[in-house]
């Protein structure tokens, strides 16, 4: 049976809610007088993405008298803070500077202020600290006068489904979401922060995969207690996942050995920070063989005016979604396959602090760094042989999957990614990701009508190249919110909202 929202909301989030002593109830916007029309809007996943375009919804909302809407927050995790925040080692660091972090695009000085105001410094700080600065944000945003009320359920979705399908006109159609728990809530939009997904382990053995010591997912909760304090450890993967994960599990008398295809390790930030350069004019190249030896030249330039080449890679960043853009198909995918991993690791580099750590750790032989792909492995009564591809033999207690988050969703196993491809409300992009228009609108199949499906963070990175860091994600939450909550988000909305959202058990 199908029940109203609004008589839902109270039972199914009222434990969950953080919405303020300053809000009013959940009827309180269809009463207000602004609107007719109260719009649900759904954010799923509740990490960095998620929690910054929430929060955006209810600023932009506030500060522009919006439509009247309501905005669900949906993430089965407790915390709320994703991945990278909700880490409480200290060791773990932003890999940007704090002055670049601000939750706000229109607030740049956002994030050093709260740090200031708790006593902390800027600069590379604990990601941790970083998670408690998203919430409190929301926190505040939620308690702006006049801001849209905050639900929060603690859920998975996974799967979404049309409300009706036999609509007549070309209006976005409404949403169902399904959670794990076989309850439905009804939503007139959609945007899925779903961020990273485990990485893929189809290069392990499959003696490897079956190993008890063998961890898939570097991020799992209690890693470091799993691996335990003695044996040696290998890390598969050397970018920024096993920089952490080698502080976390290095131990005296321990050796953690981390190899990768490339043995590419990130590149460090200079100390002090240097500004980026002034933005080259790369108007001129067109393929990647040009596009290739345009940006060497610039770096060489850097190099010789500025005595690094980082600011010119830093000068680089707000033209690479366009640059990206005009390569052809073909030109990506050779990207993909001969320049991604030397363009990540001088992108997106470690903290000195980080770097210097780590090669403390290599001179005292504690960590060992290089090349190499594992060709064969045995379990054995005290952990996992592993033999590299140049002959090498490790006995170690623990394989740990050091690489990367997956992108391909085609190859995610994930109920909701699955259900929106094979409904055909999303595509798959081929180097990764969703298929997506302006704002970040989920391009359907073709033939399929569109649904009211917005997303971001890595789940452009094919269509963008550039949309993992803080930066990308707090522009593209902003232009999503103006977007949903703009007349023609409110028309896009309006014939789902005159049925009444529903929300069923
Ligand atoms: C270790 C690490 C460190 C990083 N450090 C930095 C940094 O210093 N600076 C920076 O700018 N960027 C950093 N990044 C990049 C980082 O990916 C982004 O900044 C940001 O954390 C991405 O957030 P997200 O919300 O997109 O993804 P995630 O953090 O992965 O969060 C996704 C959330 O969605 C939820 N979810 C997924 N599926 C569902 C579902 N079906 N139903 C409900 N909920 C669901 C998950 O439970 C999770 O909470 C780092 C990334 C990693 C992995």
């Amino acid at each position: 049976m199908a029940e109203t929202l609004t008589t839902e909301a109270r039972r199914v989030s009222a434990p969950h809610s953080t919405r303020s002593p300053h809000s009013t109830d959940p009827t309180r916007s269809a009463r207000s007088g602004r609107s007719a029309t109260v719009r649900d809007i759904a954010v799923v996943g509740a990490g960095a993405a998620g929690t910054l375009t929430a929060m955006r919804l209810l600023r932009n909302a506030a500060e522009h008298r919006a439509p009247a809407c309501r905005v669900w927050l949906i993430d089965p995790a407790p915390t709320g803070l994703g991945l990278a925040f909700s880490t409480n080692e200290p060791h773990h660091l932003l890999n940007v500077p704090a002055t670049n972090m601000s939750a706000h695009v229109d607030e740049p000085g956002h994030f050093v202020q709260w740090l200031s105001r708790h006593g902390h410094g800027d600069g590379f700080v604990p990601r941790g600290r970083y998670g408690r600065y998203l919430a409190d944000s929301l926190d505040e945003a939620a308690a702006l006068p006049g801001a849209p009320q905050l639900l929060r359920l603690h859920e998975r979705v996974v799967s979404v489904g049309h409300v009706d399908g036999d609509r007549d006109d070309d209006r976005a159609a409404p949403v169902e979401l399904t959670f794990g728990t076989g309850q439905v809530l009804s939503v007139h939009a959609v945007v899925l922060a779903l961020g990273n997904f485990p990485p893929d382990d189809s290069w392990a053995p499959p003696a490897l995969r079956d190993a008890v010591g063998f961890f898939p997912d570097p991020w799992v909760a209690g890693l470091s207690a799993a691996v335990g304090d003695t044996g040696d450890v290998l890390l598969v993967g050397t970018g920024l996942t096993m920089v952490d994960i080698a502080h976390t599990l290095q131990r005296p008398g321990r050796v953690v050995h981390a190899v990768s295809r490339h043995g590419l390790l990130p590149q460090r930030h200079s100390d002090p920070l240097v500004p980026p350069a002034d933005r080259p004019d790369l108007e001129g190249p067109t393929g990647l063989a040009e596009l290739r030896r345009a940006v060497l030249s610039h770096l060489s330039r850097c190099r010789r005016t500025h005595g690094d080449w980082r600011p010119g890679m830093d000068s680089l960043r707000a033209d690479t979604t366009a640059l990206w853009q005009r390569l052809s198909p073909d030109d990506q995918a050779r990207f993909m396959r001969e320049d991604l991993r030397h363009w990540e690791t001088h992108r997106h580099r470690i903290p000195p602090s980080s770097a210097e750590a780590l090669q403390a750790a290599v001179d005292a032989g504690r960590v060992s760094l290089g090349r190499g792909t594992v060709t064969q492995a045995t379990a054995t009564s005290d952990g996992i042989r592993v033999v590299l591809d140049d002959a090498r033999t490790l006995s170690v207690t623990a394989v740990v999957n050091c690489t990367g988050s997956r992108t391909d969703l085609t190859r995610v196993d994930d109920p909701l990614v699955t259900s929106l491809l094979r409904s055909g409300f999303a595509q798959a992009a081929p180097l990764g990701g969703f298929r997506t228009g302006s704002s970040g609108a989920l391009l359907p199949a073709p033939g399929r009508t569109r649904a009211p499906l917005w997303t971001l963070g890595s789940l452009r990175r094919g269509d963008l190249l550039e949309s993992t860091a803080i930066p990308e994600i707090r522009r593209q939450a902003d232009s999503i919110a103006r977007t949903l909550l703009s007349p023609s988000g409110v028309a896009a909305a309006r014939g789902h909202a005159e049925q009444g959202g529903t929300h069923r058990s």
